[in-house]
């Protein structure tokens, strides 16, 4: 048996997945490598297994604090000590006390692109070997970086400060744009690519459209009361998530809660964990819910409301059936919220008149600007309202606008927020048109599956049973009346299987 089955075999696996093995070789040949692979099919065993096997450390690029932290338990759960993740749910006295520590004894580095951007931090994982440079959820760079967060365009400088290290990207929805991105953000100069399909033949897919809010929400209650459970129903609002919560559970749904990044960090983990452990049945959330959440029984996802693009919508109803079991994933349209995601992207980033006002406040006040300092930000904060992402995308912007054409000052004003808003413009319309192509997969009439693939550049398999609502399904195979019959004809056939054992070691 070669080396990379052996260890397979001792991680506890008796095989590989499909695409596993030949990522791990590549890997393990130094190369760049983007490997596409679907929701659940196992991409973190590739960087774990890879990196046993490679000298230095592993360094993992990972999105959220919450993922990292399942990851970290998950290793440490399978015996594995040397992992840690470095993110702001450290203590100051946890982070000082790292800062002066070796870390060499950690093999794997869980870390967040923003601490990466911390001097600190950098030095600290320049004075390691890096082995291997992981980014996880790769995709981020793309649906991300462009504007709420930045950082994952500087990863490429980050892996080159820290030694150029073979880098793996690993992603469950990209377009050939967003590979693309991937590969430039990353310095992938001559990378191996990995598409697996991303298709996810026990997942089905189910739209409905109402006339308004009122029957979407009846409809949503009879689901969430007659369909198997684990599940997850996603809102674009975190106010919806919890007036719906309070309602289905008004109206009887046991064992259900609401979660959204407005929650304290203590219970969103106390969330997580529950729905993990099963103690509870339906999370009602936003997109804050359930990256890379390696639970395997979810029977259902339901957007209540539609996200602004395909690529969200397949992360996410890709949280269910990870056991490979029967799961459905239903998007409800009302008429009344068509204008809904619309109006999100338009709020996402910052408008033409608050560019123009924070960039004339700041040359009125500092007359020619070299870089933002923290004292500018600070005062631009108590001056202007804006979000956390406005403010990032403006940073960001700015400062390659510096970067390309020298401080900022009242004669280069015009011509700054002019690249500001022009910036701005192209984003909104890129992503207008990924809206538009969703749209036109929730009205279209052709097999969703197909649509779906189509999108990402696949060609669709033959057809299979209980595809979508085009193709015909049958949506009794989701209720929990069929789960009580087959349990009750399951604990007949077991009965009699043991029977059959306990007689024929008799004879
Ligand atoms: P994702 O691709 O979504 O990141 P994960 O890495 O979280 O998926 O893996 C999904 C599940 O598959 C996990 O429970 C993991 O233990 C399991 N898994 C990974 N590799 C194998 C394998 N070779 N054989 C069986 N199960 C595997
Ligand atoms: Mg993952």
């Amino acid at each position: 048996m070669d080396s990379i089955s052996h260890l397979l075999k001792k991680l506890g696996f008796t095989d590989f997945k499909p695409g596993q093995r030949e990522i791990v070789e590549d890997v393990l040949k130094k190369k760049d490598v983007v490997a596409l692979m679907p929701t659940g099919g196992g991409k973190s065993l590739c960087y774990q297994l890879s990196g046993y096997l490679l000298e230095g450390h592993v360094v993992i690029v990972s999105p959220l604090l919450s993922l990292m932290e399942d990851q970290v338990q998950q290793m440490k759960s399978k015996g594995e000590k040397n992992v840690i993740a470095i993110n702001s749910f450290l203590s100051f006295h946890e982070k000082e006390k790292l800062l002066h520590a070796d870390l060499s004894r950690f093999k794997f580095i869980f870390i967040s692109p923003e601490m990466l951007q911390v001097r600190r931090w950098l030095r600290k994982l320049q004075g390691l070997t890096v082995g291997l440079f992981v980014v996880d959820e790769a995709h981020c760079v793309s649906q991300w970086g462009h504007d709420f967060r930045t950082d994952y365009l500087k990863l490429g400088e980050v892996r080159d400060k820290l030694g150029k290290p073979p880098c793996l990207a690993l992603t469950a929805t990209a377009t050939d744009s967003v590979i693309k991105d991937i590969k430039k953000y990353l310095h992938l100069e001559s990378s191996m690519e990995h598409i697996n399909s991303i298709d996810r033949p026990n997942i089905a897919y189910q739209v409905e459209h109402f006339q308004n809010n009122h029957e979407k929400r009846e409809r949503l209650l009879e689901i969430v009361k007659h369909f198997r459970s684990p599940g997850i129903v996603y809102f674009s609002s975190r106010t919806k998530a919890e007036q719906i919560s309070h309602y289905l559970e008004e109206q009887g749904v046991d064992r259900i809660a609401f979660y959204h990044a407005g929650l304290a960090q203590e219970q969103r983990i106390l969330i997580q964990q529950q729905f993990l452990l099963g103690q509870l049945d339906v999370i009602c959330c936003t997109s804050a819910f359930g990256m890379g959440i390696n639970k395997a029984d979810v029977r259902f996802v339901i957007h209540y409301h539609q996200p602004t693009q395909l690529e969200s919508y397949v992360q996410e109803i890709g949280r269910a059936g990870r056991d490979g079991g029967k799961s459905i994933a239903v998007l409800l349209k009302s008429a009344e919220d068509l204008m809904l995601p619309q109006l999100l992207i338009e709020h996402e980033l910052p408008d033409d008149a608050f560019v123009s006002a924070v960039l004339t406040e700041l040359v009125n006040k500092w007359r020619v600007i070299e870089s933002l300092t923290d004292e500018m930000m600070t005062d631009l904060e108590v001056r202007f309202q804006a979000t956390e992402t406005h403010w990032r995308y403006l940073t960001y912007h700015l400062t390659s606008f510096i970067g390309n054409n020298g401080p900022l000052t009242e004669i280069n004003l015009e011509l700054c927020a002019a690249f500001l808003q022009k910036q701005i413009q192209l984003r909104t319309s890129a992503k207008q048109e990924k809206l538009r192509s969703f749209d036109s997969w929730t009205f279209g009439s052709g097999c969703r599956r197909r649509g779906i693939l189509t999108y990402f550049g696949e060609e669709a398999g033959p057809p299979i049973i209980n595809c979508c609502d085009h193709c015909g399904l049958e949506l009794e195979d989701y209720s929990i009346r069929e789960e009580k019959r087959k349990s009750i004809t399951g604990d007949a056939s077991s009965w009699k299987q043991l029977l059959a054992k306990i007689l024929v070691q008799e004879d």
